[in-house]
């Protein structure tokens, strides 16, 4: 058995975590064990000694990240655990095993009790992502357990964290493969719309697997409508109009090669009405925006921490206003923030206002999010990201 060293936390501050919330502040810590390292696993305990949750350290803001809230041993079998629970619930959802969908997030984070982890499935290869030096630490067990739970079926684990771990981390980082190799050119299938993934030179874990449910309802407004698709990626929206009968698609993205994993796609579907443009969205915007039935936007982040919330806003808000200015009559827009700043609430504040200064007159057709493997819970309102709004234009 191992023993794990002890925080202590001061009077009160043990309330968010028996409401099961997993982060633990600095500012909340009363007192701890000397020589605990970054990445250590601890038990936390209340001012009057009632024990709270395991957690991994990390010198930081957020110095505890909760992973159990009842005492147990943190070896491979509780790994296995997790990520039993984990893939029960993606199979609940009908994605694992689902022959029409053979790409999902596995672990959301907090939102599948794993504070600082993300975990993509690809056609059975699984993407670790780790965002704290805790899970990095893991990175071996949790490879171990995935082995467990896929048997045969694990074709390779990848850990990709060297851009996501904090930057004075010692441990010189460098994304390699866990387990396995990825010697063919990977395909995924997502509601029999298919796509080459690069895992380990695309963006992010491979791929935008939040926009999996969106993708499907623009698909269902498609037919027979001009498509404009910019921050398109590798073109997951694109396919999904072109397979469900626009009439063109186009994708833009500044990534020259995010354009030719698009153009790449367009063959692989079989699609023949789809042009890819590597160029910058507002230009692409001002000089040829009068063409469209159907505008999709979905930007990066324009912000990722509340102080500058408020450049995001303009930001949001100008790329709003090209896109309402150009739209055809009786168009559509589908328009979407990923910034975890910017809530609900403002972004919908924020494409009004573009509404407005544009003169168009909109309708709201759907609020949207993101999909139940990007998992929400009501104890880890952070986890929600993902908004968007789809509005018809008169
Ligand atoms: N909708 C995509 C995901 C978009 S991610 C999907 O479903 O897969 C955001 C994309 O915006 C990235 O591919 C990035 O290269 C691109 N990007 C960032 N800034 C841009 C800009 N100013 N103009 C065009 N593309 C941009």
């Amino acid at each position: 058995m191992i023993e794990y060293p002890k925080i202590t936390l001061q009077n009160g501050k043990e309330l968010p975590v028996l409401r099961f919330h997993p982060w633990i502040f600095s500012g909340a810590i009363k007192t701890q064990d000397t020589h605990i390292k970054d990445g250590d696993v601890v038990e936390i305990y209340s001012a009057k000694q009632q024990f709270l949750g395991m957690a991994q350290y990390q010198k930081a803001s957020i110095t505890g990240r909760i992973i159990s809230f009842s005492k147990q041993q943190i070896n491979i079998d509780f790994w296995v655990n997790k990520i039993e629970k984990a893939f029960a619930y993606r199979q609940f959802l009908n994605l694992a095993g689902n022959p029409h969908t053979n790409v999902y997030r596995l672990i959301f984070g907090e939102g599948d009790g794993c504070p600082g982890l993300i975990m993509d499935y690809y056609n059975g290869h699984v993407v670790f992502q780790a965002h704290s030096i805790g899970m990095h630490k893991c990175r071996t067990d949790i490879a171990e357990a995935l082995k467990k739970v896929y048997g045969d079926t694990l074709k390779s684990v990848y850990d990709k964290s060297s851009e996501t771990l904090p930057k004075d981390y010692s441990v010189s980082l460098s994304n390699e493969f866990l387990f396995g190799s990825c010697n063919e050119e990977l395909v995924v299938i997502e509601n029999d719309v298919n796509f080459y993934i690069d895992f380990i030179n695309g963006q992010k874990t491979g791929f935008f697997i939040d926009q999996r449910e969106n993708r499907s309802l623009l698909g269902n407004y498609s037919k027979g409508k001009r498509v404009l698709n910019t921050f398109s990626y590798t073109g997951g929206f694109s396919m999904y109009a072109a397979k469900h009968g626009c009439t063109a698609v186009h994708s833009v993205d500044s990534s020259v090669k995010a354009i030719a994993m698009c153009n790449k796609n367009a063959v692989l579907n079989n699609v023949t009405n789809h042009e890819g443009f590597a160029q910058d969205t507002f230009d692409y915007l001002k000089d040829h925006g009068k063409d469209y039935d159907i505008i999709i936007l979905d930007p990066p982040a324009f912000a990722k921490s509340r102080d500058v919330s408020h450049n995001a806003v303009i930001g949001y808000k100008r790329l709003n206003q090209m896109a309402l200015q150009n739209i055809k009559k009786g168009g559509i827009l589908f328009t979407f923030s990923c910034s975890g700043v910017i809530d609900k609430k403002l972004f919908y504040n924020t494409i009004t206002a573009a509404a407005i200064e544009s003169r168009r007159h909109i309708k709201l057709l759907h609020t949207l999010s993101q999909p139940a493997d990007h998992t929400i819970t009501p104890n880890f309102p952070e986890g929600e990201y993902l908004k968007g709004l789809a509005f018809y234009v008169e």
